[in-house]
């Protein structure tokens, strides 16, 4: 009997690629067949990216392809948000994928009348236009975000009521349906939400769009887990879709649950993986294993280690990487520390860099899960919030762009997790934080109070995470509910046409 399909189609930035990635090897290790659409320049990402610690069980997922339109002033080669020279340029990057609606369609009614039709497509919210697809197959989509429901719920919420807020004011201010407890400023919202005060600005209609795409969405699947993500916030992002029983499937953490699918719990507790990431996408091979090995050197006392990452999207200029630099080596702890810029190198001579080793990419879940790190430098991206919370690291929280303001929040506010800088608002204007900052801010996350405290706090939330993914845990346990609920569904009502 042909096994039951899951078509998944991620939007073009790593962040968002690499929880579906997880989530399709989670579902292939509960037999089903997963194809995954994505452009020829994100392919060989996803295939290194495919977890390789399923020796027991080939996964069974399979790309198709479509080329990514050409769409100037894009340059040509960019396939992904990470390789954009600017972040201006993102909203013309997520315009350029709507050309993909055409060969899309076509390729969906394929799948369709295949011997093996989808269940379903799980889709990314950048990519709203394949819900009016969806719906001429009779297909239900799962939209996926790619954030908490903390961050979701407040955008929506602030997204509808944000012109009867005192927004302009400095005060802290209510979000209706959040709890009352819950106070927000302006600088943590992001500026993507802040101008939906204007709905003649293209970027609000666009935006909205894609919203009416989403709520309309036979479901959400969430990056979270129950205990991470409380059920106040659950309920209230819950209310704003509109089809009968539209569920937010809280699966999370993605990456946890795929790893304790595959190994069998008894392993997974102890294993870690070695993703094979190849040099043809920026991902040097040496340097990665070199974090390892770094890490293993000279027998590192337990929890030494400053892991410091801005993400893959987040620009950061030189004079910030400068005092970052700084404020890492006057802080006297060891440290990894990722920097993406190219043009950008350490200072040498005089103020040479000794207590640390500076990479263009981390493989970030296991240096987090070594035992020689003890503290995470984070912008606070939903990833790795999910991760350092996984691996039961405490945060030093720098938010820059998006909905990382609210995930710093969430995280050091409601979670207790981390300590902040404040630095970047969501609206873009940046502050540079000085060196002396970045070292206390260390020496207080590495050595001080409130650091242990923090780290505390982190290790009870990554018992409940591991206990959420186990035989039994709240995310185990949805994903059956999410593939039953699928396989329940009435076939789909249309005639196909086979092509
Ligand atoms: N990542 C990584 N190595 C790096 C930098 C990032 O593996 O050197 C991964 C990280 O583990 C996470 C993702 O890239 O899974 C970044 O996602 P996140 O949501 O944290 O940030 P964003 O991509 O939105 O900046």
């Amino acid at each position: 009997m042909a096994k039951d399909h899951i078509v998944i189609f991620p939007f073009m930035a790593k962040g968002h690629t690499i929880p579906l990635i997880h989530f399709a090897a989670a579902l292939s290790s509960r037999n089903l067949r997963i194809t995954i659409v994505t452009t020829p320049g994100n392919a060989p990402f996803i295939l290194q990216s495919l977890p390789s610690h399923s020796q027991q069980q080939p996964l069974d997922v399979d790309l198709l392809l479509l080329p990514f339109p050409h769409c100037p002033p894009l340059p040509a080669e960019c396939e992904s948000t990470d390789q954009l020279p600017s972040f201006d340029l993102y909203p013309l990057f997520v315009g350029a994928t709507t050309l993909l609606r055409q060969p899309f369609e076509r390729l969906l009614h394929q799948l369709m009348s295949s011997d093996s039709p989808p269940l379903c497509l799980v889709s990314d919210f950048f990519l709203g236009w394949t819900l009016d697809i969806c719906k001429e197959v009779d297909l239900p989509r799962l939209v996926f975000h790619g954030m908490s429901t903390f961050s979701m719920s407040l955008c929506k919420s602030l997204w509808t009521h944000l012109p009867h807020l005192p927004v302009h004011s400095e005060d802290p201010f209510h979000v209706p349906g959040t709890p009352s407890t819950l106070l927000v400023t302006r600088d943590v919202i992001p500026d993507t939400v802040l101008g939906s005060v204007d709905p003649l600005n293209p970027a609000t209609q666009f935006l909205s769009q894609l919203g009416d795409s989403d709520v309309n969405s036979w479901g959400v699947l969430v990056n979270s887990f129950a205990a991470l993500d409380g059920d106040d916030y659950v309920r209230l992002f819950e209310s704003f879709y509109q089809q009968t029983n539209a569920r937010a499937w809280l699966l999370g953490p993605l990456s946890l649950l795929s790893e304790s699918l595959q190994l069998g719990e008894s392993k997974a507790a102890s294993a870690t993986t070695t993703t094979a990431r190849g040099r043809d996408d920026g991902l040097d091979i040496d340097e990665y294993s070199s974090c390892i090995e770094w890490l293993n050197k000279d027998n590192r006392p337990p929890r030494s280690v400053v892991y410091v990452s801005f993400g893959t999207q987040a620009h950061v200029s030189e004079e910030q990487l400068e005092e970052v630099a700084h404020g890492l080596e006057e802080s006297s702890y060891d440290y990894i520390w990722v920097v993406r810029s190219e043009k950008w190198s350490p200072p040498t001579k005089k103020g040479k860099l000794n207590k640390g080793k500076i990479v263009r990419w981390a493989p970030q879940v296991e240096v987090l899960k070594h035992g020689a790190t003890g503290g995470f430098v984070s912008h606070c991206g939903w990833n790795s919030v999910l991760e350092g919370v996984s691996a039961g690291v405490p945060f030093l929280a720098w938010p820059m762009i998006a909905e990382q303001h609210l995930n710093a929040k969430h995280l050091v506010e409601e979670l207790g997790a981390g300590l902040r800088f404040e630095s970047t608002a969501a609206d873009g204007t940046s502050t540079v934080v000085r060196r002396e900052e970045v070292r206390d801010g260390v020496r207080e996350l590495m050595g001080g109070e409130r650091g242990r405290k923090a780290r505390e706090r982190v290790v009870e939330l990554s018992e409940k995470a591991k206990v959420a993914v186990a035989d039994g845990g709240s995310s185990r346990r949805t994903l059956g509910e999410l593939i039953d609920a699928l396989r329940s569904r009435p076939p789909p009502q249309v005639v196909l046409h086979r092509t």
